[in-house]
């Protein structure tokens, strides 16, 4: 059995409904998926109940945008309270945040000599956690750029002229955030972000786990992260990181997680919340 516990759905920038998701999962004979779309829970409702019709264990996350050290980092939160007062209202916040980052953004793009339509980016993306990805398919849909890669390395990157940086919440607050909320947080692929260095402060303030297998990890960065996950005696998560056709074929298959490191999060879990960090103790 095995599991895949990175995935985005389109409520955030993936393409797939999480029913859409579930199938493939199904299709590909997964034991376990978690949701894990940018900074939002609202599509995890719908991925319980389709991975409830198909008997596939259901774990509800998100995956924080944060920074630490100047590093931007992504946290994910698995068995996430979805109810919780505080992490609605902190994602909120980052939505509203993320929603006035397009704005920003396609006005740069307009300075820049190109009519793109703020609305028709937010037509396109219709969730409430847009990123770079909707401005870039919009940029393809209006024809004016043949890719998303041309939209990226013209517009969107990162220093490109048309990118704005994010405003984030600390890591350390995205650990707090995820504990209060009944959840586990982890480190979401350290071969991308390249700064070890972090890892053991945010071990220190709490980090559970570290995302050992992702479809971009070579398998000697993996083993290098199942190194440091021995280490510091880390949860060791892996997942296909699958934003459905939006960057060609689907990821999900890519990445199979043996369920074994599912259960010990299970018993992190509640061990955890036995220990009274968390919503049960808060609420
Ligand atoms: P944002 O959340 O708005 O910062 O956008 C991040 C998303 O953009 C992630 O899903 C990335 O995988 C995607 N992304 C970042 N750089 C590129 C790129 N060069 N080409 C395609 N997608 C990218
Ligand atoms: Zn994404
Ligand atoms: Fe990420
Ligand atoms: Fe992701």
């Amino acid at each position: 059995m095995f599991a895949d516990l990175h995935l985005h759905s389109l409520f955030s920038d993936g393409t797939f409904t999480p029913e859409e998701i579930v199938a493939h999962g199904k299709r590909l004979g997964f034991g376990a998926l978690a949701l894990t779309d940018h900074d939002t829970i609202e599509g995890c409702e719908h991925m319980a109940a389709a991975c409830a019709a198909e008997r596939i264990d259901f774990i509800p996350g998100s995956e924080l945008t944060a920074e630490f050290a100047d590093h931007e980092l992504h946290i994910l939160g698995f068995y996430l309270n979805t109810q919780y007062p505080r992490l609605l209202s902190e994602m909120a916040r980052f939505q509203e945040v993320r929603q006035q980052r397009i704005r920003d953004m396609v006005a740069r793009i307009n300075e820049l000599g190109v009519p793109l339509s703020v609305d028709s980016v937010f037509a396109l993306a219709n969730c409430r956690s847009p990123g770079r990805p909707h401005i870039a398919r919009a940029l393809v849909k209006e024809d004016f750029c043949s890719s998303l890669d041309e939209a990226f390395e013209r517009f969107l990157k990162k220093h490109r002229p048309a990118w704005v940086p994010k405003a984030k919440m600390s890591a350390l607050e995205a650990i707090e955030l995820i504990h209060e909320a009944g959840g586990l947080a982890v480190m979401a692929h350290p071969g991308l972000n390249k700064c070890d260095e972090v890892i053991p402060e945010l071990v220190k303030s709490g980090l559970d786990g570290i995302e050992c297998y992702h479809t971009k990890h070579s398998s000697t960065t993996a083993a290098h992260y199942l190194n440091i996950a021995k280490q510091y005696g880390l949860l060791v998560t892996g997942g296909s990181d699958c934003h459905g056709l939006s960057k060609g074929k689907p990821l999900i298959g890519g990445i199979k997680l043996p369920i074994h490191y599912v259960h010990k999060m299970q018993k992190a879990r509640e061990k955890r919340l036995a220990s009274g960090d968390s919503t049960s103790r808060k609420s």
